[in-house]
């Protein structure tokens, strides 16, 4: 590995270089050890390889960035373009790239005097993979006001925080630049734009872009899949997946539980177990948690809680707290308190602090008026300590977010908003809603009780809806958790009484809502 004794940095950089390309991460760092103990010093070509390498290498310490970072301040090098860009996209790339790693990212960033498409590039994407999201939109925005030309990666960046923070309006926005810069025909791009219409619910926007797509790929077949299931349309899914194979398209592990969700959510017990054999039966792929989570909820929304306990039971994989919350979700709807109760137990196992199960079982007992069994479980969430997210909902109107938390007065339009509640439950009301009081009583969220059920987040967010959506728009709704079930009724009346449609998604699927119907079919 070393080099011969005498050689100097070009052929260092170069040796670095050529085993950074290769994907020799840890050579490459040695090789600059190396270097460095025959008193070499880097310039600015040995850097960015290093880098890169640093960044990439499996399972490092991530402070192997940091000492390169600290090297390269001590060596006068970050004022080179290439090389703080290196550093930049070495931050971003970091496995796991947290808010830390994403500040360091923006700190580089902030002090470069210059800045190409590279380096935004590189921040936009670090910070879309940190979940940052409304940071990435800013840090687009900023590029452009900038007069940094978007390139096809900038774009694919943007447009999965467009869809991780649903903004619709923005991506909307960045999907006619893309165009306007001629990046349509790129496949990422096409890929990008078809899962942030189907994630923010604008599945006719995904359906126009993925047939326009000069080609497409197992992620583009795969987006709109998925995309078709979260939206409720389970047979539509199925039918893009027959597409999918007659094309000759190979699915992947994502792809089965795009379908599998779809069969789920459409009540296709048969389809869903012929997919789930003909995964790894036909293409080899091992179940993960994510598919027996799906065949949970399946057999679960069919009444065959013992099958699913069954699969479990044979499972090889290692089930996480995903499959058991089906499992929960499903003994919940059937009412089997046994069952139950096990399952949350096996969540408890992996994480005695998620909330999940107390709210649950809280609420199954409160449905069955065991009200000791409700005391009981109460208590044991107060004892553990255990604290429930608070819920809120989100509308986006002309590109700003308007957030709403339950019996929240902050808003500028907060009377207008309380007063066009009282007039929907009045209205409602005439259409024969009864307030599901079941729903109160489980304190899903420290959402109020009884009265406070007309000013759950969901609810003032779709007043405000109907106060500032054009009438012929849909009114599109975000919570972070799953929506109550007293809230699902009530909003779908809304939905018929005031001729809207009103596109819900919780924290597990969309509820298109129409005339009084859900494309959920009031299982979720
Ligand atoms: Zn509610
Ligand atoms: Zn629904």
């Amino acid at each position: 590995m070393a080099l011969p004794a005498g050689e100097g940095v070009v052929s260092y950089n170069a040796a670095i270089s050529r085993c950074a390309r290769a994907g020799l991460y840890a050579r490459a760092l040695a090789l600059f050890r190396e270097m460095r103990g025959r008193g070499l010093r880097a310039d600015e070509y040995t850097l960015p390889p290093l880098l890169n390498s640093a960044a990439l290498m499996r399972g490092p310490p991530p402070a192997a960035v940091a000492a390169l970072h600290a090297l390269l301040l001590h060596a006068g090098l970050a004022l080179h373009l290439h090389v703080a860009n290196a550093l930049v996209d070495a931050y971003a790339r970091l496995p796991r790239a947290g808010c830390a790693a994403a500040a360091a990212a923006r700190a580089v960033f902030d002090e470069m005097p210059r800045r190409d498409v590279v380096t935004w590039t590189s921040l936009l994407t670090g910070l879309a993979r940190a979940g940052a999201h409304a940071a990435a939109v800013r840090a687009y925005h900023g590029m452009v006001a900038a007069g940094v030309q978007p390139d096809e990666f900038a774009v694919a960046a943007v447009l999965s925080s467009c869809a991780g923070s649903t903004m619709l309006d923005v991506g909307r926005s960045v999907h006619a630049t893309a165009v306007r810069l001629g990046l349509g025909p790129f496949r990422s791009v096409g890929n990008s734009l078809v899962s942030m219409y189907a994630k923010t619910g604008a599945l006719r926007d995904a359906r126009a872009v993925f047939d326009a797509m000069p080609a497409r790929c197992t992620i583009t077949w795969t987006a709109l899949i998925v995309g078709y299931a979260q939206n409720g349309r389970g047979r539509r899914s199925l039918e893009v997946y027959a597409d999918m194979v007659r094309s000759g398209c190979r699915p992947d592990y994502v792809t089965f539980i795009g379908l599998l969700f779809a069969c789920s959510h459409a009540g296709l017990v048969d389809a869903g177990r012929a997919h789930f054999r003909s995964m790894v039966a036909d293409y080899g792929i091992a179940p993960g948690p994510d598919h027996y989570a799906c065949m949970v909820d399946l057999l679960g929304r069919a009444g065959r809680l013992d099958e699913a306990m069954d699969l479990l039971n044979r499972s090889s994989t290692e089930l996480d707290a995903t499959v058991w919350k089906s499992l929960l979700g499903a003994c919940r709807v059937h009412r089997n308190a046994e069952l139950a109760e096990r399952a949350a137990e096996m969540v408890w196992r992996l994480d005695p602090t998620d909330a999940v199960p107390y709210v649950m079982l809280s609420n199954l007992y409160s449905r069955a008026r065991r009200w000791g069994d409700v005391a009981r479980i109460r208590a044991l969430m107060k004892a553990r300590g255990v604290t429930k997210e608070p819920g809120c909902s989100w509308v986006g109107v002309n590109g700003v977010t308007h957030l709403f938390h339950v019996e929240d007065r902050g808003h500028p339009r907060a009377a207008e908003i309380y007063r066009k509640v009282e007039e929907m439950t009045e209205r409602i009301r005439g259409e024969g809603y009864v307030p599901d009081t079941d729903w109160a009583l489980q304190d899903e969220a420290p959402e109020g009780r009884q009265r406070g059920l007309a000013y759950h987040s969901e609810r003032l967010a779709v007043a405000f809806g109907l106060l500032a959506v054009p009438a012929a728009a849909p009114i599109r709704v975000f919570k972070n958790l799953r929506v109550c079930g007293d809230c699902h009724t009530a909003i779908k009346m809304v939905a018929k009484v005031y001729g809207r449609e009103i596109i819900l998604r919780d924290a597990n699927c969309f509820h298109h809502m129409k005339g009084g119907e859900c494309s959920c079919g009031d299982y979720w």
